[in-house]
């Protein structure tokens, strides 16, 4: 193995790379840990240590890493056609190959797919499909967006508007005008503003939250209202499994006012849930559909829009609707997500995820709860998430400053297992490759970085 000098590119990456997200003064301090290869659902440091990656990169790499028919679809590409664009009447095979096949797996009202190259993008494109649907409806009015708390819909102006997350709207005078945000559907949560939900059991705390949305449309104005946003399972948000009852509750007020739905499939798309498509899981029909990371299994950057028949037929009836990227259709990209999901279909991951490996992860997962530190262990298909509380018998749990989530993800580490800390929250979205003796692994490793983390807080 060629030596990896990891102190000379620590001190080069914290010199000149700006990072996603990042504390640099601290990245500065500790140096970055650099990834240098990955097999399976392993990746290795510079150092040589063999870390389990319990997150799939970043929510992404969901057929795991090392597949040779993606690496051999894009090098194909890259022969014949490295590049094209879609732009005043061309188009590109694998763009056009891909956009029937993701109409034949997506839910019925959709047949038609608008490209970009990733979920921030894609998320902006709909907030201007959503407003020129209204518009030529004839309901110029009808421009509010309603997103929730706590939501992730990418970094982008538009992205980390229609996301809840108070830190990224603290930064650059966000949100935009005409979106607004109602409370996500977490009890552990809502209980700390509105103690009276205490007693209620998870059904009827979904019902309660999906209310929300009605309260905050009667108070906008229903006919000002034009659509709401939503992730099936919050992601970056901690893993926010909502109580069963919550989307359904949401389908049927969105029916109600005649507001246009957004499932936000970036990471529940592409088998995450154990359906192809978080809304089928959820239950509802959205009008819209984003997808990025999955798509591609992080292979190569893609993303897109599923569009309804019902706003295709309205905003491309007469007239250019004036948005596009370089990339939209990008052959590569398109032929590397062609490649990622015929290799979903031939290995049928979806259904094993379904019947095997979720049922597996959540057996396993859930039994956490029985660790001191541990309250709420949950999954739902491939994601699954835990919140570290202080006090498991009075349910008292930590201060911010406590950090308990960054003392329990260096531990992890430490351990050989990649872990996401959300503030408290513990969360896991694993390959949907991962066999179980790949789960017991994580699992054993999870136990592990837990009592290491009991110790540390116990002093
Ligand atoms: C990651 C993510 C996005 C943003 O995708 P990018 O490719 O990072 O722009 C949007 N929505 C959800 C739900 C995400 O998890």
């Amino acid at each position: 193995m060629t030596q990896i000098n990891t102190a000379a590119l620590q001190k080069l990456d914290s010199a000149h790379y700006l990072h996603p997200f990042t504390d640099h003064t601290d990245l500065a301090k500790k140096g970055a840990r650099i990834i240098t290869k990955a097999q399976g659902v392993h990746i290795w440091d510079s150092n040589d240590n063999q870390i389990l990656d319990g997150m799939s990169g970043l929510w992404c790499v969901n057929m795991g890493y090392g597949q040779q028919s993606l690496v051999d679809a894009a090098t194909k590409q890259m022969q014949t056609l490295p590049f094209y664009n879609s732009f005043f009447n061309t188009s590109v095979e694998p763009a056009i190959e891909l956009a029937t096949l993701l109409s034949e797996i997506t839910p019925p009202q959709f047949n038609h797919v608008f490209y970009s190259s990733s979920g921030s993008e894609s998320n902006d494109t709909i907030l201007r499909m959503v407003r020129r649907y209204w518009d030529m409806q004839g309901e110029k009015q009808r421009k509010t967006i309603i997103s929730r708390k706590n939501a992730y819909h990418g970094s982008t102006v538009a992205g980390a508007s229609l996301g809840g997350m108070t830190g990224m709207h603290e930064q650059g005078d966000l949100p935009i005008p005409g979106i607004v945000h109602i409370e996500q559907p977490y009890l552990r949560e809502a209980v700390k503003d509105k103690p009276e939900l205490k007693d209620l059991s998870e059904d009827e705390f979904g019902i309660v939250a999906a209310g929300w949305l009605e309260e905050k449309i009667l108070e906008i104005g229903k006919d000002k209202v034009a659509a709401f946003i939503g992730e099936p399972v919050q992601g970056a948000g901690g893993v926010i499994i909502p109580p069963k009852t919550y989307w359904p509750e949401i389908q049927r007020i969105c029916d109600k006012y005649g507001i246009l739905l957004i499932s936000d499939e970036v990471i529940c798309g592409f088998g995450r849930l154990g359906t192809w498509f978080g809304c089928e899981t959820m239950g509802t029909k959205p009008d819209f559909m984003t997808f990025a990371k999955g798509v591609t299994s992080g292979y190569i950057p893609l993303g897109g829009a599923m569009v309804s028949q019902r706003v295709v037929d309205v905003i491309y009836k007469d007239g250019d609707f004036n948005h596009g990227y370089t990339y939209s259709g990008h052959p590569v990209a398109c032929a590397v997500a062609l490649a990622n999901i015929k290799l979903m279909q031939k290995l049928d991951i979806v259904n094993t995820v379904k019947n095997d490996t979720a049922p597996y992860l959540k057996k396993m997962f859930e039994a956490l709860n029985d660790h001191p530190l541990v309250a709420d262990a949950q999954t739902l298909g491939m994601v699954g998430g835990l919140v570290l509380v202080k006090d498991k018998d009075k349910n008292i749990g930590f201060d911010d400053d406590d950090n308990v989530g960054m003392i329990c993800r260096g531990h992890c580490f430490d351990n050989g297992l990649v872990m996401r800390a959300v503030g408290d929250r513990m969360i896991i979205a694993p390959p949907l490759t991962m066999a179980h003796d790949n789960i017991d692994e994580l699992l054993s490793k999870a136990r592990k970085a837990l009592d290491a983390t009991l110790k540390d807080v116990s002093k």
